[in-house]
Protein backbone atom coordinates (compact mmCIF):
# COMPACT_ATOMS: atom_id res chain seq x y z
CA UNK A 1 0.00 0.00 0.00
CA UNK A 2 3.00 2.38 0.90
CA UNK A 3 3.87 4.80 -1.67
CA UNK A 4 0.72 4.27 -3.65
CA UNK A 5 -1.04 7.38 -4.66
CA UNK A 6 -4.38 7.04 -3.06
CA UNK A 7 -6.93 8.78 -6.02
CA UNK A 8 -9.78 10.81 -4.09
CA UNK A 9 -12.86 8.66 -4.07
CA UNK A 10 -15.52 10.97 -4.85
CA UNK A 11 -18.95 9.61 -2.92
CA UNK A 12 -21.42 12.26 -3.72
CA UNK A 13 -23.13 13.80 -6.84
CA UNK A 14 -21.29 16.35 -9.11
CA UNK A 15 -24.29 18.57 -7.66
CA UNK A 16 -24.09 17.43 -3.92
CA UNK A 17 -22.50 20.37 -1.97
CA UNK A 18 -21.61 19.17 1.49
CA UNK A 19 -20.25 21.34 4.72
CA UNK A 20 -18.76 19.75 7.79
CA UNK A 21 -17.81 20.61 11.14
CA UNK A 22 -17.65 23.82 12.79
CA UNK A 23 -18.57 25.88 9.33
CA UNK A 24 -21.96 23.68 9.17
CA UNK A 25 -22.74 24.32 12.67
CA UNK A 26 -22.14 28.09 12.42
CA UNK A 27 -24.31 28.49 8.96
CA UNK A 28 -27.08 26.62 11.00
CA UNK A 29 -26.95 28.59 13.53
CA UNK A 30 -26.87 31.81 11.38
CA UNK A 31 -29.68 30.78 9.49
CA UNK A 32 -31.78 29.87 13.02
CA UNK A 33 -30.76 33.20 14.31
CA UNK A 34 -32.08 35.35 11.08
CA UNK A 35 -35.03 33.50 11.47
CA UNK A 36 -35.66 34.72 14.91
CA UNK A 37 -34.68 38.44 13.89
CA UNK A 38 -37.13 38.68 11.28
CA UNK A 39 -39.96 37.93 13.57
CA UNK A 40 -38.49 39.82 16.50
CA UNK A 41 -39.50 43.17 16.08
CA UNK A 42 -43.32 41.86 16.03
CA UNK A 43 -43.15 40.53 20.02
CA UNK A 44 -45.43 42.32 22.09
CA UNK A 45 -48.17 44.98 22.43
CA UNK A 46 -45.54 47.25 21.42
CA UNK A 47 -44.54 44.99 18.50
CA UNK A 48 -44.78 46.37 14.90
CA UNK A 49 -46.46 44.55 11.86
CA UNK A 50 -45.12 43.19 9.03
CA UNK A 51 -46.50 43.48 5.25
CA UNK A 52 -46.26 40.74 3.26
CA UNK A 53 -46.86 40.65 -0.32
CA UNK A 54 -46.66 37.26 -2.63
CA UNK A 55 -45.89 36.51 -5.52
CA UNK A 56 -49.54 37.34 -7.29
CA UNK A 57 -49.32 40.91 -5.58
CA UNK A 58 -51.99 39.69 -2.42
CA UNK A 59 -51.07 41.41 0.56
CA UNK A 60 -51.27 40.55 4.40
CA UNK A 61 -50.07 42.67 6.82
CA UNK A 62 -49.57 41.15 10.39
CA UNK A 63 -47.53 40.49 13.61
CA UNK A 64 -48.34 36.95 13.74
CA UNK A 65 -45.28 34.56 13.97
CA UNK A 66 -46.56 31.88 12.18
CA UNK A 67 -48.24 33.51 9.52
CA UNK A 68 -44.92 35.75 8.79
CA UNK A 69 -42.74 32.44 8.64
CA UNK A 70 -45.49 30.35 6.39
CA UNK A 71 -45.82 33.41 3.85
CA UNK A 72 -41.79 33.94 3.88
CA UNK A 73 -41.29 30.38 2.01
CA UNK A 74 -37.95 29.99 3.70
CA UNK A 75 -35.39 27.43 2.25
CA UNK A 76 -32.78 26.90 4.02
CA UNK A 77 -33.06 23.64 6.14
CA UNK A 78 -31.71 24.74 9.68
CA UNK A 79 -34.04 27.63 9.31
CA UNK A 80 -37.16 25.38 8.02
CA UNK A 81 -36.63 23.95 11.67
CA UNK A 82 -37.02 27.04 13.33
CA UNK A 83 -40.15 27.73 11.30
CA UNK A 84 -41.05 24.00 12.24
CA UNK A 85 -41.24 25.75 16.09
CA UNK A 86 -43.66 28.07 15.71
CA UNK A 87 -45.69 25.68 13.54
CA UNK A 88 -46.02 23.24 16.55
CA UNK A 89 -46.75 25.85 18.46
CA UNK A 90 -49.73 26.84 16.49
CA UNK A 91 -50.73 23.42 15.82
CA UNK A 92 -50.44 23.08 19.94
CA UNK A 93 -51.55 26.48 21.54
CA UNK A 94 -52.50 28.39 18.70
CA UNK A 95 -50.17 31.47 20.18
CA UNK A 96 -46.47 31.98 21.30
CA UNK A 97 -45.49 31.22 17.78
CA UNK A 98 -43.37 34.52 17.90
CA UNK A 99 -42.04 33.87 21.37
CA UNK A 100 -40.92 30.41 20.58
CA UNK A 101 -39.03 31.06 17.74
CA UNK A 102 -37.62 33.96 19.41
CA UNK A 103 -36.48 31.41 22.38
CA UNK A 104 -35.16 29.01 19.69
CA UNK A 105 -32.56 31.37 17.74
CA UNK A 106 -31.40 32.77 21.13
CA UNK A 107 -30.94 28.87 22.73
CA UNK A 108 -28.58 28.66 19.60
CA UNK A 109 -26.86 31.97 19.94
CA UNK A 110 -26.02 31.37 23.20
CA UNK A 111 -24.74 27.82 22.59
CA UNK A 112 -22.44 29.40 19.89
CA UNK A 113 -20.69 31.61 22.72
CA UNK A 114 -19.73 28.32 24.92
CA UNK A 115 -18.81 26.18 21.45
CA UNK A 116 -16.55 29.61 20.83
CA UNK A 117 -15.31 28.65 24.87
CA UNK A 118 -14.03 25.26 23.15
CA UNK A 119 -16.97 23.48 24.63
CA UNK A 120 -18.58 20.43 22.78
CA UNK A 121 -22.03 20.95 20.99
CA UNK A 122 -22.70 17.75 22.62
CA UNK A 123 -22.02 19.07 26.05
CA UNK A 124 -23.88 21.90 25.59
CA UNK A 125 -26.88 19.92 24.26
CA UNK A 126 -26.69 17.71 27.43
CA UNK A 127 -26.68 20.59 29.53
CA UNK A 128 -29.53 22.47 27.41
CA UNK A 129 -31.82 19.03 27.61
CA UNK A 130 -31.24 18.98 31.89
CA UNK A 131 -32.50 22.97 31.86
CA UNK A 132 -35.51 22.27 29.51
CA UNK A 133 -36.64 19.06 32.10
CA UNK A 134 -35.93 21.36 34.97
CA UNK A 135 -37.91 23.92 33.23
CA UNK A 136 -41.12 22.19 32.46
CA UNK A 137 -40.96 21.20 36.94
CA UNK A 138 -40.72 24.64 37.78
CA UNK A 139 -43.20 26.41 35.19
CA UNK A 140 -45.57 23.82 36.73
CA UNK A 141 -45.23 25.50 40.98
CA UNK A 142 -44.70 28.81 39.63
CA UNK A 143 -48.50 28.70 37.53
CA UNK A 144 -51.80 29.52 39.26
CA UNK A 145 -54.87 27.40 39.29
CA UNK A 146 -57.52 28.56 36.56
CA UNK A 147 -60.92 28.78 38.45
CA UNK A 148 -63.56 28.31 35.37
CA UNK A 149 -66.00 29.95 37.87
CA UNK A 150 -63.69 33.28 37.84
CA UNK A 151 -64.56 35.00 34.39
CA UNK A 152 -62.47 37.97 35.24
CA UNK A 153 -59.43 35.59 34.67
CA UNK A 154 -60.76 34.29 31.55
CA UNK A 155 -61.73 37.48 30.17
CA UNK A 156 -58.07 38.70 31.35
CA UNK A 157 -56.62 35.79 29.47
CA UNK A 158 -58.71 36.04 26.54
CA UNK A 159 -57.33 39.82 26.75
CA UNK A 160 -54.06 39.25 26.61
CA UNK A 161 -53.36 37.04 23.87
CA UNK A 162 -55.29 40.00 21.94
CA UNK A 163 -53.49 43.21 22.94
CA UNK A 164 -51.25 45.02 20.37
CA UNK A 165 -53.06 43.05 17.43
CA UNK A 166 -55.25 45.44 15.30
CA UNK A 167 -58.40 44.87 17.63
CA UNK A 168 -57.18 46.79 20.56
CA UNK A 169 -59.84 49.09 20.79
CA UNK A 170 -62.23 46.03 20.39
CA UNK A 171 -61.06 43.87 22.61
CA UNK A 172 -63.83 44.01 25.02
CA UNK A 173 -66.10 42.37 22.99
CA UNK A 174 -63.96 40.31 21.31
CA UNK A 175 -62.72 38.95 24.86
CA UNK A 176 -66.45 38.74 25.91
CA UNK A 177 -67.66 36.42 23.10
CA UNK A 178 -64.76 34.46 23.05
CA UNK A 179 -65.38 33.52 26.94
CA UNK A 180 -68.86 33.07 26.37
CA UNK A 181 -67.87 30.47 23.31
CA UNK A 182 -65.35 28.61 25.12
CA UNK A 183 -67.42 28.19 27.91
CA UNK A 184 -70.54 27.07 26.11
CA UNK A 185 -68.89 24.36 24.13
CA UNK A 186 -66.91 22.98 27.52
CA UNK A 187 -67.97 19.72 28.66
CA UNK A 188 -66.15 18.30 32.02
CA UNK A 189 -63.44 20.90 31.49
CA UNK A 190 -62.48 19.85 28.31
CA UNK A 191 -62.85 22.08 25.37
CA UNK A 192 -62.31 21.04 21.77
CA UNK A 193 -61.74 24.39 19.57
CA UNK A 194 -62.90 22.71 16.72
CA UNK A 195 -66.61 23.24 18.22
CA UNK A 196 -66.00 26.78 17.85
CA UNK A 197 -66.83 27.97 13.99
CA UNK A 198 -65.54 31.27 13.06
CA UNK A 199 -67.45 32.67 9.91
CA UNK A 200 -65.42 35.45 8.54
CA UNK A 201 -67.14 37.90 6.67
CA UNK A 202 -65.87 41.71 5.27
CA UNK A 203 -68.08 44.25 6.15
CA UNK A 204 -69.63 46.33 9.42
CA UNK A 205 -67.46 46.97 11.64
CA UNK A 206 -65.29 44.68 14.28
CA UNK A 207 -68.33 45.76 17.07
CA UNK A 208 -70.80 43.42 15.03
CA UNK A 209 -69.06 40.43 15.68
CA UNK A 210 -71.00 38.63 17.78
CA UNK A 211 -72.22 35.02 19.30
CA UNK A 212 -74.68 32.75 18.09
CA UNK A 213 -75.98 30.25 20.29
CA UNK A 214 -76.22 27.82 17.70
CA UNK A 215 -74.21 27.78 13.99
CA UNK A 216 -74.20 29.35 10.99
CA UNK A 217 -73.27 27.51 7.47
CA UNK A 218 -72.96 28.76 3.86
CA UNK A 219 -75.77 27.48 2.51
CA UNK A 220 -79.16 28.72 1.22
CA UNK A 221 -82.26 27.20 0.98
CA UNK A 222 -83.13 24.79 -1.95
CA UNK A 223 -86.19 25.76 -3.29
CA UNK A 224 -87.53 29.69 -2.78
CA UNK A 225 -90.77 28.02 -2.03
CA UNK A 226 -89.65 26.69 1.54
CA UNK A 227 -90.33 28.86 4.29
CA UNK A 228 -87.39 31.74 4.67
CA UNK A 229 -88.27 31.53 8.86
CA UNK A 230 -88.94 28.72 10.68
CA UNK A 231 -89.39 28.82 14.50
CA UNK A 232 -89.01 26.59 17.00
CA UNK A 233 -87.34 24.11 14.11
CA UNK A 234 -87.07 20.50 14.63
CA UNK A 235 -84.66 19.63 12.76
CA UNK A 236 -83.53 16.31 10.79
CA UNK A 237 -79.61 15.82 9.77
CA UNK A 238 -79.50 13.54 6.94
CA UNK A 239 -76.15 12.06 5.46
CA UNK A 240 -78.03 10.02 2.99
CA UNK A 241 -79.39 11.53 -0.56
CA UNK A 242 -83.38 12.93 -1.28
CA UNK A 243 -82.93 11.09 -4.59
CA UNK A 244 -82.85 8.12 -6.92
CA UNK A 245 -80.34 6.43 -6.14
CA UNK A 246 -77.26 6.02 -8.97
CA UNK A 247 -76.40 2.94 -10.01
CA UNK A 248 -72.73 4.00 -10.04
CA UNK A 249 -71.64 3.26 -13.01
CA UNK A 250 -72.94 5.24 -16.56
CA UNK A 251 -75.98 3.90 -17.98
CA UNK A 252 -78.60 4.91 -20.49
CA UNK A 253 -81.39 3.80 -20.62
CA UNK A 254 -83.06 3.49 -24.31
CA UNK A 255 -86.94 3.75 -24.34
CA UNK A 256 -88.98 3.60 -27.30
CA UNK A 257 -92.45 3.04 -26.09
CA UNK A 258 -93.75 6.54 -25.03
CA UNK A 259 -96.14 4.94 -22.30
CA UNK A 260 -93.16 3.16 -21.13
CA UNK A 261 -91.49 5.99 -20.52
CA UNK A 262 -94.28 7.79 -18.62
CA UNK A 263 -94.33 4.31 -16.24
CA UNK A 264 -90.53 4.84 -15.77
CA UNK A 265 -90.76 8.32 -14.99
CA UNK A 266 -93.81 8.01 -12.64
CA UNK A 267 -91.62 5.29 -11.07
CA UNK A 268 -89.19 8.03 -10.37
CA UNK A 269 -91.48 10.44 -9.18
CA UNK A 270 -92.91 7.38 -6.55
CA UNK A 271 -90.12 6.77 -5.26
CA UNK A 272 -88.63 9.93 -4.29
CA UNK A 273 -92.79 11.16 -2.96
CA UNK A 274 -91.96 8.13 -0.87
CA UNK A 275 -88.76 9.26 0.60
CA UNK A 276 -89.97 12.66 1.15
CA UNK A 277 -93.03 11.19 3.02
CA UNK A 278 -90.49 9.45 5.04
CA UNK A 279 -89.35 12.66 5.98
CA UNK A 280 -92.83 14.93 6.41
CA UNK A 281 -93.70 11.80 8.99
CA UNK A 282 -90.72 12.73 11.02
CA UNK A 283 -92.72 16.34 12.18
CA UNK A 284 -89.29 17.39 11.03
CA UNK A 285 -89.86 21.14 9.85
CA UNK A 286 -86.34 21.66 8.46
CA UNK A 287 -83.88 19.11 6.83
CA UNK A 288 -80.06 19.49 6.41
CA UNK A 289 -78.75 17.39 4.14
CA UNK A 290 -75.06 16.23 3.91
CA UNK A 291 -75.82 14.58 0.28
CA UNK A 292 -77.89 15.82 -3.03
CA UNK A 293 -82.05 16.99 -3.05
CA UNK A 294 -83.30 16.35 -6.19
CA UNK A 295 -85.46 18.89 -7.69
CA UNK A 296 -88.91 16.92 -7.27
CA UNK A 297 -87.49 16.14 -3.86
CA UNK A 298 -87.40 19.97 -3.03
CA UNK A 299 -90.97 20.80 -4.73
CA UNK A 300 -92.79 18.13 -2.68
CA UNK A 301 -90.94 19.69 0.38
CA UNK A 302 -91.44 23.24 -0.19
CA UNK A 303 -95.20 22.24 -0.61
CA UNK A 304 -94.84 20.96 2.95
CA UNK A 305 -93.22 23.88 3.66
CA UNK A 306 -90.14 22.27 5.49
CA UNK A 307 -86.91 24.27 4.57
CA UNK A 308 -84.14 22.29 3.26
CA UNK A 309 -80.64 22.46 2.35
CA UNK A 310 -78.00 20.59 0.86
CA UNK A 311 -74.26 19.38 -0.03
CA UNK A 312 -73.93 20.30 4.13
CA UNK A 313 -69.97 19.45 4.32
CA UNK A 314 -69.46 16.77 7.52
CA UNK A 315 -67.66 19.24 9.23
CA UNK A 316 -71.11 21.45 9.58
CA UNK A 317 -73.12 18.11 9.71
CA UNK A 318 -70.94 17.03 12.98
CA UNK A 319 -71.21 20.88 14.39
CA UNK A 320 -75.23 21.05 13.70
CA UNK A 321 -75.27 17.98 15.79
CA UNK A 322 -73.84 18.84 18.69
CA UNK A 323 -75.25 22.09 18.38
CA UNK A 324 -79.30 21.13 18.04
CA UNK A 325 -78.74 17.67 19.69
CA UNK A 326 -79.77 16.21 16.70
CA UNK A 327 -78.27 12.53 15.34
CA UNK A 328 -76.84 12.35 12.00
CA UNK A 329 -79.41 9.98 10.57
CA UNK A 330 -78.44 7.51 7.46
CA UNK A 331 -81.62 5.57 6.75
CA UNK A 332 -84.70 6.81 6.29
CA UNK A 333 -86.43 3.78 7.60
CA UNK A 334 -85.43 3.90 11.04
CA UNK A 335 -85.81 7.34 12.76
CA UNK A 336 -87.60 8.12 16.15
CA UNK A 337 -88.65 11.48 16.99
CA UNK A 338 -86.14 11.92 19.85
CA UNK A 339 -83.61 11.85 16.68
CA UNK A 340 -84.55 15.25 15.84
CA UNK A 341 -82.98 18.26 16.77
CA UNK A 342 -84.14 21.80 17.86
CA UNK A 343 -83.16 25.21 17.76
CA UNK A 344 -85.55 28.38 18.53
CA UNK A 345 -85.27 29.49 14.75
CA UNK A 346 -83.56 28.84 11.74
CA UNK A 347 -83.52 31.50 9.09
CA UNK A 348 -81.82 32.41 6.13
CA UNK A 349 -80.60 35.77 5.94
CA UNK A 350 -77.68 38.32 4.42
CA UNK A 351 -74.08 38.17 5.73
CA UNK A 352 -71.82 40.67 4.11
CA UNK A 353 -72.94 39.92 0.33
CA UNK A 354 -73.93 36.25 0.56
CA UNK A 355 -77.07 34.46 1.60
CA UNK A 356 -76.39 32.10 4.87
CA UNK A 357 -78.34 29.95 6.86
CA UNK A 358 -78.69 31.02 10.56
CA UNK A 359 -79.54 28.34 13.46
CA UNK A 360 -79.96 29.98 16.33
CA UNK A 361 -81.58 30.30 19.89
CA UNK A 362 -80.19 26.79 20.49
CA UNK A 363 -80.84 24.96 23.77
CA UNK A 364 -77.61 24.62 25.87
CA UNK A 365 -75.50 23.73 22.19
CA UNK A 366 -72.32 21.75 22.53
CA UNK A 367 -71.25 24.05 19.08
CA UNK A 368 -71.38 27.47 18.18
CA UNK A 369 -70.43 30.37 15.63
CA UNK A 370 -68.52 33.38 16.09
CA UNK A 371 -69.08 35.73 13.91
CA UNK A 372 -66.45 38.10 12.74
CA UNK A 373 -67.23 41.35 10.99
CA UNK A 374 -64.20 44.03 10.08
CA UNK A 375 -64.59 46.98 7.45
CA UNK A 376 -61.72 45.35 5.01
CA UNK A 377 -60.19 42.15 4.07
CA UNK A 378 -57.21 43.01 6.04
CA UNK A 379 -59.10 43.87 9.26
CA UNK A 380 -61.15 41.02 9.23
CA UNK A 381 -58.41 38.63 8.89
CA UNK A 382 -56.09 40.18 11.81
CA UNK A 383 -59.63 39.77 13.55
CA UNK A 384 -59.82 35.97 12.91
CA UNK A 385 -56.17 35.48 14.17
CA UNK A 386 -56.32 37.59 17.33
CA UNK A 387 -59.86 35.64 18.13
CA UNK A 388 -58.21 32.50 17.42
CA UNK A 389 -55.16 33.53 19.82
CA UNK A 390 -57.80 34.10 22.49
CA UNK A 391 -60.23 31.07 21.45
CA UNK A 392 -56.93 28.54 21.47
CA UNK A 393 -55.53 30.24 25.05
CA UNK A 394 -58.29 30.06 26.70
CA UNK A 395 -59.03 26.35 25.50
CA UNK A 396 -55.39 25.94 26.21
CA UNK A 397 -55.54 27.51 29.76
CA UNK A 398 -59.05 25.43 30.98
CA UNK A 399 -57.67 22.29 29.83
CA UNK A 400 -54.53 22.62 31.77
CA UNK A 401 -56.26 24.25 34.48
CA UNK A 402 -53.25 26.53 34.75
CA UNK A 403 -52.04 29.83 33.91
CA UNK A 404 -49.22 32.27 34.41
CA UNK A 405 -48.29 36.21 34.41
CA UNK A 406 -47.09 37.75 31.16
CA UNK A 407 -44.88 40.24 30.78
CA UNK A 408 -41.86 38.62 31.30
CA UNK A 409 -42.93 37.46 34.61
CA UNK A 410 -43.04 34.20 34.01
CA UNK A 411 -39.49 34.23 31.82
CA UNK A 412 -37.27 36.03 34.72
CA UNK A 413 -38.84 33.76 37.24
CA UNK A 414 -37.87 30.70 35.08
CA UNK A 415 -34.49 32.03 34.33
CA UNK A 416 -34.09 32.84 38.28
CA UNK A 417 -34.64 29.50 39.64
CA UNK A 418 -32.90 27.67 36.77
CA UNK A 419 -29.82 29.91 37.60
CA UNK A 420 -30.54 28.07 41.30
CA UNK A 421 -30.61 24.94 39.72
CA UNK A 422 -27.17 25.17 37.97
CA UNK A 423 -25.58 25.66 40.96
CA UNK A 424 -26.12 22.45 42.21
CA UNK A 425 -24.21 21.49 38.70
CA UNK A 426 -20.81 21.32 38.18
CA UNK A 427 -18.06 22.01 35.10
CA UNK A 428 -19.63 22.42 31.60
CA UNK A 429 -22.99 21.28 32.38
CA UNK A 430 -23.49 24.53 34.77
CA UNK A 431 -22.20 26.68 32.24
CA UNK A 432 -24.86 25.32 29.67
CA UNK A 433 -27.50 25.11 31.98
CA UNK A 434 -26.39 28.89 33.01
CA UNK A 435 -27.04 29.56 29.11
CA UNK A 436 -30.05 28.16 29.03
CA UNK A 437 -31.19 30.43 31.62
CA UNK A 438 -30.26 33.58 30.39
CA UNK A 439 -31.62 33.01 26.73
CA UNK A 440 -34.69 32.50 28.23
CA UNK A 441 -34.62 36.25 28.94
CA UNK A 442 -34.59 37.09 25.92
CA UNK A 443 -38.49 37.49 26.14
CA UNK A 444 -38.25 40.19 28.29
CA UNK A 445 -35.74 41.90 26.58
CA UNK A 446 -37.47 41.99 23.26
CA UNK A 447 -41.02 43.20 25.26
CA UNK A 448 -38.65 45.91 26.70
CA UNK A 449 -36.68 46.65 23.21
CA UNK A 450 -40.08 46.70 21.36
CA UNK A 451 -41.98 48.95 23.56
CA UNK A 452 -38.87 51.71 22.98
CA UNK A 453 -37.82 50.62 26.59
CA UNK A 454 -34.21 50.33 28.01
CA UNK A 455 -34.08 46.61 28.14
CA UNK A 456 -30.23 46.18 30.22
CA UNK A 457 -32.20 49.15 32.86
CA UNK A 458 -35.53 47.01 32.54
CA UNK A 459 -34.12 43.21 32.89
CA UNK A 460 -31.74 44.48 35.78
CA UNK A 461 -35.33 45.79 37.33
CA UNK A 462 -37.35 42.82 36.52
CA UNK A 463 -34.15 40.63 38.20
CA UNK A 464 -34.11 42.40 41.54
CA UNK A 465 -37.84 42.56 41.72
CA UNK A 466 -37.69 38.97 41.75
CA UNK A 467 -34.96 38.60 44.10
CA UNK A 468 -37.14 40.47 46.49
CA UNK A 469 -40.08 38.19 46.24
CA UNK A 470 -42.34 39.78 43.80
CA UNK A 471 -42.35 36.81 41.88
CA UNK A 472 -45.30 38.39 39.50
CA UNK A 473 -43.56 41.69 38.54
CA UNK A 474 -43.52 41.47 34.89
CA UNK A 475 -42.88 44.88 32.36
CA UNK A 476 -45.73 46.55 31.56
CA UNK A 477 -45.21 47.73 28.26
CA UNK A 478 -48.23 50.08 28.35
CA UNK A 479 -47.04 52.34 30.85
CA UNK A 480 -43.21 51.31 30.98
CA UNK A 481 -43.34 49.99 34.18
CA UNK A 482 -42.13 46.65 36.15
CA UNK A 483 -45.04 46.38 38.11
CA UNK A 484 -47.19 43.00 39.49
CA UNK A 485 -48.90 42.15 36.47
CA UNK A 486 -50.89 39.62 38.40
CA UNK A 487 -53.00 42.25 39.72
CA UNK A 488 -52.91 44.15 36.44
CA UNK A 489 -54.71 40.69 34.02
CA UNK A 490 -51.54 40.33 31.86
CA UNK A 491 -51.77 36.06 32.09
CA UNK A 492 -51.64 34.02 29.91
CA UNK A 493 -51.98 29.52 29.86
CA UNK A 494 -48.85 27.89 31.41
CA UNK A 495 -49.39 25.57 28.37
CA UNK A 496 -47.76 28.63 25.69
CA UNK A 497 -44.69 28.59 27.74
CA UNK A 498 -44.24 25.09 28.77
CA UNK A 499 -44.63 24.58 24.77
CA UNK A 500 -42.34 27.08 23.67
CA UNK A 501 -39.52 25.70 25.98
CA UNK A 502 -40.15 22.02 24.57
CA UNK A 503 -40.06 23.03 21.10
CA UNK A 504 -37.36 25.46 21.03
CA UNK A 505 -34.82 23.57 23.11
CA UNK A 506 -35.72 20.48 20.81
CA UNK A 507 -35.31 21.93 17.78
CA UNK A 508 -31.92 23.66 19.30
CA UNK A 509 -30.60 20.49 20.35
CA UNK A 510 -31.52 18.84 16.69
CA UNK A 511 -29.35 21.87 15.36
CA UNK A 512 -26.42 21.75 17.83
CA UNK A 513 -26.11 18.34 17.16
CA UNK A 514 -25.40 18.29 13.27
CA UNK A 515 -22.23 18.94 12.00
CA UNK A 516 -22.77 17.45 8.81
CA UNK A 517 -25.11 18.93 6.18
CA UNK A 518 -25.09 17.41 2.56
CA UNK A 519 -26.97 18.80 0.10
CA UNK A 520 -28.15 17.30 -3.34
CA UNK A 521 -28.18 19.52 -5.99
CA UNK A 522 -31.45 21.11 -7.02
CA UNK A 523 -33.80 18.74 -9.46
CA UNK A 524 -33.44 19.52 -12.78
CA UNK A 525 -36.17 21.85 -13.68
CA UNK A 526 -37.15 19.98 -17.07
CA UNK A 527 -35.35 20.05 -20.25
CA UNK A 528 -33.43 23.38 -21.26
CA UNK A 529 -35.29 25.73 -23.31
CA UNK A 530 -38.88 25.05 -22.10
CA UNK A 531 -40.82 27.99 -21.62
CA UNK A 532 -41.80 29.14 -18.26
CA UNK A 533 -45.19 27.57 -17.16
CA UNK A 534 -44.22 24.11 -18.69
CA UNK A 535 -44.99 22.32 -21.60
CA UNK A 536 -48.24 23.08 -23.67
CA UNK A 537 -51.39 21.09 -23.45
P1 LIG B 1 -46.50 35.50 20.43
O1 LIG B 1 -46.60 35.16 18.99
O2 LIG B 1 -45.28 34.91 21.05
O3 LIG B 1 -47.74 35.20 21.19
P2 LIG B 1 -47.18 38.27 20.86
O4 LIG B 1 -46.85 39.38 19.92
O5 LIG B 1 -48.58 37.85 20.97
O6 LIG B 1 -46.25 37.06 20.47
O7 LIG B 1 -46.64 38.71 22.29
C1 LIG B 1 -46.77 37.90 23.41
C2 LIG B 1 -46.03 38.49 24.58
O8 LIG B 1 -46.56 39.75 24.96
C3 LIG B 1 -46.13 37.58 25.80
O9 LIG B 1 -44.86 37.44 26.38
C4 LIG B 1 -47.07 38.35 26.72
O10 LIG B 1 -46.86 38.07 28.07
C5 LIG B 1 -46.70 39.77 26.36
N1 LIG B 1 -47.72 40.76 26.78
C6 LIG B 1 -49.05 40.77 26.54
N2 LIG B 1 -49.63 41.86 27.12
C7 LIG B 1 -48.65 42.55 27.73
C8 LIG B 1 -48.58 43.77 28.48
N3 LIG B 1 -49.67 44.49 28.73
N4 LIG B 1 -47.37 44.16 28.94
C9 LIG B 1 -46.27 43.43 28.68
N5 LIG B 1 -46.26 42.31 27.98
C10 LIG B 1 -47.43 41.86 27.51
MG1 LIG C 1 -49.61 36.07 21.06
Amino acid sequence: MTGQNIQPIFILPESASRSTGREAQKTNIEAAKAVANTVKSTLGPKGMDKMLVDATGDIVITNDGVTILEEMQIEHPAAKMIVEVAKTQEDEVGDGTTSSVILAGELLKNAETLIDQGIHPTVIAEGYKLAADKSQEILEKIAEKVDINNKETLYNIAKTAMTGKHVEWAKEILGKISVDAVLQVMEDSEVDIENIKLEKKQGGSIHDSELISGIVIDKERVHSNMPKTVKNAKILLLDTPLEVKETGIDSKIQISDPDKLKAFLDQEEKTIKELVDKVVKTKANVVFCQKGIDDLAQYFLAKKEIFAARRVSQSDMKKLARATGAKIISNLNEISSSELGSAGIVSEKKLGTENMTFIEACKNPKAVSLIIRGGTEHVVDEVERAVKDAVGDLAAAIIEGKFVVGGGAVQIELSRQLNDYAQKLSGRKQLAVQQFAKSIEIIPKTLAENAGLDPIDKITELKSSHEKGIAKAGLNVMNGKVENLLTKGVIEPLKINTQAIKSSSEAALMILRIDDVISAGKLDKGPSGMPPGGMPY
